[in-house]
């Protein structure tokens, strides 16, 4: 039964021709057309690239050409929409089979497909296996099954959905049908593990154009994450974005703050009715000024151009997915941004998910290698965009100059007799207790817990004085990035790796980012700037006298708020945002929370007055 609607094309017809008058593009991305070649060859193709690269394109372009019928699987229904609703657009029509909408659209799809009226029909995985239905596609002039979004198919994947596996009997069950898979993630275990599945070890693999030198770079130290977002955002007022959260509930409280800063800002996570998450889903595709804040798998797949930001709240799993979830951004190639922010205690909330997670050891145990090598991109030293490339495969030597590092490069510092430190101090109370309180035997203190221990008759009790708390858990954060120490068991005990074993005994040197061992001790004294005048004496009035309100309002000392110490230093820096207050002498989360805004404004508009 050959198909005859107008879009149908004789196979002479030329790709290009097709490319034109069906899709109105006048030439194909890079690394479409050698995947269309392959297709139109007849041959089985797996294709590596990255979102918005425009994989699509790649199997509806030879779906039409070669005619018969071929089936779409993909994993979300939103997805399936989105490109039934573009190929209308264009004027192809196409079929969609799935739970989500009323059976007697369902049956009249299939109606046109068993008639052969559609090249084209998009099915979700769990329908496209019934028996019933691998009957009734088996009496079709089936000439191609696409599987979309492939890596579910693979628990290597990080998406992985179990109604995705049974797709891998489709080669045996349809012998002469071509198969084709499409994916964004290009991790090698996933790729291998596809081929095996999908394709019994035999396709064309190809993968290809992972740069997407539009989007800027920057991971930032996580601090006060909702207020920064807040900043954020504001700066970025009427821009469409994606904030990623790690829970759910992360995903309203985010939104809701933004709805409260005066933004047009939703949630979206799994765990909405299902409604409720079309409206919004329909919502994020047509305005184009809302901030979505989601749960990872949002976004996969849907063509939207003009995301001009994504901020990752929490740390994702590994660098695929975060480079996936960033590739949301910017697809039209205009200048955007991914943000993310990178503290300690996600780098430990996601060891402590993989631990649990229940997965066998060995899926465990590449998890544990993925998340290290995202904790190393975190904190790394040289550019990170050429960083994530070659871990894509994709070498490049000059720095990309749209990175946060190449915009200002960190300057390294020796600190190997600070490393040794610690190390000496985590071997010598036997690798079992956490970074707190390592750096407590490190900074000499004689707290309960480390004299009780007897761990202030340690050597290392007190060796690290000269490093404050936020310094040591910059450079503990850094000695997990650069494998130096590992994580072990559910409390968070820090042993020593081989490399970490080396640094111990002198063969290796370590170095820390110069920031992080901070320069502070070589700076004048507060109450020396004072002295010599250096410090702006009006401002610094003000900030007392906003001090003497507070302390009266909440009926307080007034060193309880600030000790003057941290006020003459805030007259002398003139903090002009959470980040550069919480550098502050004696300000600490707590204080942030408390007093950073109301500090902040006075200090503003002091500066709008001189
Ligand atoms: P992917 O699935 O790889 O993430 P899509 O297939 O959703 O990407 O395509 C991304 C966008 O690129 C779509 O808007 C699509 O219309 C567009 N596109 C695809 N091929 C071309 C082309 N040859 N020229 C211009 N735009 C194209
Ligand atoms: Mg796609």
């Amino acid at each position: 039964m050959q198909p005859d609607t107008t879009t149908r094309s004789d196979l002479v017809q030329d790709k290009h021709e097709v490319l034109s008058h069906v899709f109105g593009f006048d030439q194909f991305k890079p690394g479409q057309e050698p995947v269309i070649d392959t297709l139109l060859s007849g041959e089985d193709v797996l294709a590596v690239m990255p979102t918005g690269a425009g994989k699509s394109l790649c199997f509806q372009l030879p779906a039409l050409m070669r005619g018969g019928l071929t089936v779409v699987v993909s994993p979300l229904i939103a997805l399936m929409e989105n490109q039934v609703a573009l190929l209308e657009s264009f004027g192809v029509r196409a079929g969609m089979i799935h739970s989500g909408r009323p059976r007697a659209d369902n049956v009249a799809d299939w109606r046109a497909v068993a008639a052969g009226e559609v090249n084209l029909v998009y099915m979700s995985p769990e329908r496209m296996v019934t028996p019933r239905m691998i009957e009734a596609l088996q009496a079709l002039p089936l000439s191609m099954i696409v599987i979309d979004e492939a890596h579910c198919i693979s628990q290597w994947g990080h998406d992985f959905r179990k109604e995705y596996i049974r797709l891998a009997e489709l080669k045996s069950l349809f012998p002469s049908a071509q198969v084709a898979a499409f994916t964004a993630t290009a991790d090698d275990a996933t790729r291998q593990d596809m081929v095996s599945r999908i394709f019994h070890g035999a396709a064309k693999v190809f993968v290809q154009g992972f740069d997407r030198p539009n989007i800027a770079i920057k991971v930032e130290e996580k601090k006060q994450a909702e207020k920064r977002l807040a900043t954020l955002v504001r700066a970025r007022t009427g821009q469409q974005g994606i904030v990623y959260c790690l829970s759910r509930k992360g995903t309203e409280a985010a939104a809701d703050m933004l709805a409260r800063e005066g933004h047009n800002a939703i949630a979206y996570h799994a765990g909405m009715a299902d409604e409720e998450r079309t409206v919004r889903l329909n919502r994020f595709l047509t305005e184009d000024d809302l901030v979505v804040c989601a749960t990872i798998a949002f976004g996969m797949g849907i063509d939207k151009p003009d995301i001009r930001y994504v901020i990752h709240m929490n740390l994702p799993a590994s660098l695929e997915t975060y480079y996936q979830e960033i590739g949301r951004a910017g697809r039209d190639g205009n200048p955007a941004e991914a943000i993310l922010f990178y503290g300690y205690n996600d780098l430990r909330l996601r060891r402590t998910m993989i631990d649990e997670s229940g997965a066998p050891e060995d899926v465990k145990r590449v998890e544990r290698r993925r998340l290290d090598t995202l904790a190393t991109y975190c904190e790394a030293v040289t550019c990170r965009r050429n960083m994530l490339l070659s871990y894509f495969g994709e070498l490049q030597d000059v720095p990309c100059g749209n990175c946060d590092i190449c915009d200002v490069p960190p300057l390294m510092a020796d600190g190997t007799a600070a490393a040794r430190a610690a190390l000496e101090a985590i071997i010598a109370t036997g690798e079992v207790y956490g970074q707190s309180h390592i750096i407590n035997i490190l900074r000499g203190s004689q707290s309960e817990k480390v004299c009780t221990a007897g761990h202030d008759k340690l050597s290392s009790h007190g060796q690290g004085r000269q490093y404050t708390d936020k310094q040591w858990r910059r450079m503990f954060r850094q000695m997990l990035a650069q494998n130096i120490l590992a994580p072990a068991g559910e409390f968070g005990s820090l042993v020593l790796t081989a490399r970490g074993q080396q640094v111990l005994a002198g063969a290796a040197a370590v170095s820390f980012r110069q920031d992080a061992l901070g320069q502070d001790k070589k700076e004048k004294s507060p109450a020396k700037k004072l002295a010599e005048g250096q410090v702006d004496a009006k401002l610094l009035t003000l900030l007392k006298q906003k001090r003497l309100d507070l302390a009266r309002e909440k009926q307080c000392p007034a060193y309880v708020i600030f000790s003057d110490r941290t006020l003459i230093d805030m007259a002398d820096k003139k903090p002009s945002d959470i980040e550069a207050f919480s550098q502050l002498f004696g300000v600490g989360d707590k204080k942030i929370e408390a007093y950073a805004e109301t500090f902040l404004s006075v200090i503003t508009e002091h500066q709008a007055g001189t």
